[in-house]
């Protein structure tokens, strides 16, 4: 085709024949890395460039921002003409686009407002609160995916209702018809409703369906293999006149079934279109040849799939690298050196990648990022200490150690719900002025007073309170203590009571922090050391510092209700201490003040931000279509990955697990480094699980291990070993990262990065591209 105005020329014979393919149904069905989506791309230049089909006949649809973003690019880059009226985008800002047009058929107007995930929480909040239905025994996440389910499978409210059978459905459907009739009465839309809605419209319109379908002769569909079912109709609904619909996938990366992505839907392909051409691509440009024999032998093992083959041109490479860790801290140390060291002998930053199975993992791997002073961004998560539950889980700790702290205090009056609602605060705020105290002294003489609250509400406000008094009164380990406070708390049973696998996630996240703590008393000697390094960074007008005092925000018991945000007052903490203990009595734990002080500094270095230059550090959900020069694998346990979850009950579980794992390996290009750890402690107790079987599937010939001790940092890890100040900071920096203390930090704040709406850290790093697509497709509306 040397008459292509695109090159053409620099596909395979099989691309050629996807890119060349530009009528009629087609599925390019390939495994990892064979080009599906430059093959995508190519063909809509092509179509443009050499076909004169018009750019505003073309219909490119994909799975996150960041990769509509970046297909928008590849494809102009392709071509000279412009791209005026193509549509590049989400399903869920496609939705966006065509409800603006015709909301009104549906009894909507064009100006519809988008409630983002926040939003429809608590609007939900709202109706359950109305209608009596306790949060406790129905707990609201569980009701919004009860209904969230229903929804996307084109349920309504009163078909839903007609079926609901047990309890806790009757009381969704008591939601969902209520839910629905506040939703259209605010003229609103919440993310399920983009997809649901628009299907409805294209299906009760047949006149509005007619000029989609003649506008979009060309529909292109990437990572077609973790569609929905309602994405997918949608799809079918517009393709059906001219049937130019063109899917693209990879049944071996379906890592998304468990929200409702169908695998069938690329499987039934050629059933819905049984005349479509089927194009396969087989060979690898990605990865060099030992990555990509290692990803083919573990997928392998899976008996629900397609068999492929997948080559490459390109030589064995090196060998793959795993790592026995002893514990997980020795994991984050060998990751970090490891990166030292690429980046010494050149290789930038930004061309490795750290993977993992779960969020919670990202917390140990960042901690040691920062001691070495390797610079990251956190990619489709939020870093640890953001998260909402770990922001409740502190708020206690703190309110425990100083109950003036009305932020902390009001922050968890109510979380979990105990019925301390918005009223009764405001009448505890009264009684804090009247009587110039602190917001909790004022909850203490409103629980005793009788008249201005309820008995019931009075109750629930003794109880919260008795949390402070027992939490102060509690000596021991302070691991022990910091469960026990927890554990009085309710967090943990109110996010498990969820029964949602983001309830789960932040179980997990909570249980993560005691694993903090138990850390800290292990190396809580360090902390002078810290505090050290950090004055020296100020002292040296390294930017970024804040210039306050870095302690906690102890404030003094009756400062509190003037202002809340004042920075602590230039006291000792000792003075601080006397003057809380004088109003709130003693505090048995003396080291929970210091965990508080020393989790405050590092907020504080957290907020020292970086250049651009940083590795990405994301969970292997978030890593779909991706790639990277230098990829590391870390936590490839039993129990880690594959997930707990993912081989306890149920095999079409443990074959996802393997999906991801190929996922994993395949982002690949050059290098690929994996690790485990003999011990790991989580959730604040050590476990020993054997290495991953999906370690054991790579073939011997493709890889190297190194077992304990080879990364230098042998046994238990160098604090062990007499360098005890170099915890967090110069001791370690300066002897074995060559002077540089620490890390910096960027934080994404464009693209897919980051489910930066919402109930963070949607779970145990099943990071749903929901969250993602949802946050996105209001983005982009
Ligand atoms: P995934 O399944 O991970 O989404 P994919 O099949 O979409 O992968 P691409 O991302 O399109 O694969 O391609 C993988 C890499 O190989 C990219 O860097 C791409 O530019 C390169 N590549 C694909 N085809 C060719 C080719 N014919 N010649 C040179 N490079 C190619
Ligand atoms: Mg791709």
């Amino acid at each position: 085709m040397s008459d292509s105005a695109i090159d053409i020329a620099s596909l395979n014979t099989a691309q050629r024949e996807a890119v060349l393919s530009t009528e009629g149904p087609l599925l390019v069905l390939a495994g990892a890395g064979s080009g599906k989506t430059r093959v995508l791309t190519y063909r809509i230049a092509h179509m443009v460039a050499d076909l004169g089909v018009r750019p505003w006949q073309i219909l490119a649809i994909t799975f996150t921002n960041k990769a509509a973003a970046e297909m928008r690019e590849r494809i102009q880059a392709l071509m000279d003409g412009g791209m005026r009226g193509m549509w590049v985008c989400t399903f869920h800002a496609m939705c966006v686009r065509i409800l603006r047009e015709d909301a009104d058929l549906i009894g909507y107007t064009g100006q519809f407002t988008i409630y983002d995930d926040d939003d429809s929480r608590r609007l939900v909040r709202d109706i359950m609160a109305g209608a009596g239905i306790e949060q406790k025994q129905f707990p609201i996440n569980m009701i919004r995916s009860k209904i969230s389910a229903a929804k996307n499978a084109m349920i309504c409210p009163e078909e839903f209702s007609a079926q609901a059978s047990t309890p806790p459905e009757q009381k969704a459907a008591k939601v969902y018809l209520e839910l629905e009739r506040r939703l259209r009465a605010a003229n609103a839309m919440d993310f399920d409703d983009l997809l649901v809605r628009t299907l409805e419209l294209l299906r009760a319109r047949p006149e509005v369906l007619a000029n989609y379908q003649e506008r979009f002769r060309y529909i292109s569909v990437d990572e077609y293999q973790d569609t929905n079912h309602v994405q997918y109709e949608i799809a079918n609904l517009l393709a059906a006149k001219y049937e130019n619909l063109m899917v693209v996938g990879d049944d071996d990366q379906s890592i998304y079934s468990w929200r409702g992505a169908d695998i069938a839907n690329i499987l039934d392909f050629e059933k819905d279109f049984p005349h479509a051409r089927v194009v396969k691509l087989e060979q690898n440009y990605r990865s060099c040849g030992n990555i990509l024999a290692a990803a083919n032998a573990v997928v392998r093992n899976n008996a629900q799939r397609k068999e492929k083959r997948l080559f490459t041109d390109a030589g064995d490479g090196e060998r793959i690298r795993a790592y026995q860790a002893s514990d997980e801290r020795d994991e984050g140390r060998w990751i970090a050196s490891e990166i030292d060291r690429l980046n010494d002998s050149g290789a930038s930053y930004e061309d490795i990648a750290v993977f993992y199975r779960t969020n919670a993992q990202s917390r140990i791997l960042e901690d040691m990022f920062l001691r070495a002073g390797v610079p990251y961004r956190i990619v489709g998560g939020t870093r640890f200490f953001d998260r909402a539950e770990i922001r409740d889980t502190m708020a206690y700790l703190k309110m425990v150690v100083n109950p003036a702290d009305e932020m902390s205090v009001k922050r968890v009056i109510n979380t979990p719900r105990r019925g301390l609602g918005s009223t009764s605060i405001a009448k505890i705020e009264q009684i804090a002025i009247e009587n110039r105290c602190s917001f909790f002294q004022a909850c203490e003489i409103a629980m005793a007073e009788t008249g201005r609250l309820s008995a019931k509400v009075r109750s629930a406000l003794a109880d919260f309170v008795q949390i402070v008094h027992e939490g102060r009164r509690m000596d021991g380990e302070l691991v022990r203590v910091v469960e026990a406070i927890i554990d009085r708390s309710g967090l943990i049973r109110a996010h498990h009571n969820e029964m949602t696998v983001e309830g789960e996630g932040r179980v997990e996240n909570i249980r993560e922090f005691m694993g903090v703590a138990a850390e800290f008393e292990e190396t809580h000697e360090d902390i002078e050391g810290t505090l050290e390094s950090l004055a020296e960074l100020r002292a040296a007008g390294v930017s970024g510092v804040p210039a306050s005092d870095a302690g906690v925000s102890v404030r003094g018991p009756h400062a509190v209700a003037e202002d809340a945000s004042a920075p602590s007052a230039q006291v000792s903490p000792s003075d601080r201490a006397a003057e809380i203990e004088d109003a709130y009595g003693p505090l048995a734990c003396k080291a929970l003040p210091a965990l508080m002080e020393w989790l405050a500094l590092r907020s504080d270095l957290d907020a020292l931000a970086g250049g651009t230059h940083a590795i990405t550090m994301m969970t292997v959900h978030s890593a779909k279509g991706l790639e990277f020069p230098i990829v590391f694998v870390a936590g490839l346990e039993e129990g880690i990955f594959p997930h707990v979850n993912g081989f306890s009950d149920d095999p079409a579980k443990l074959e996802e697990e393997r999906r991801l794992a190929y996922v994993a390996i395949t982002r690949a290009r050059r290098r690929l480094f994996l690790s485990y750890a003999a011990t790991r402690r989580t959730y604040g107790s050590t476990q020993a699980n054997p290495r991953s079987r999906f370690v054991s599937e790579i073939p011997d010939e493709t890889i190297s291990f190194s077992g304990i001790g080879s990364s230098g940092f042998s046994g238990t890890g160098w604090e062990k070993r007499g360098d005890r100040r170099g915890t967090f900071g110069s001791g370690m920096g300066s002897e074995m990262y060559g002077g540089r203390v620490f890390g910096s930090r960027t934080r994404s704040t464009g693209g897919s990065d980051a489910v930066r709406r919402g109930s963070i850290s949607p779970d145990a790093g099943l990071k749903p591209a929901l969250g993602t697509s949802r946050a996105e497709a209001s983005e982009n509306a």
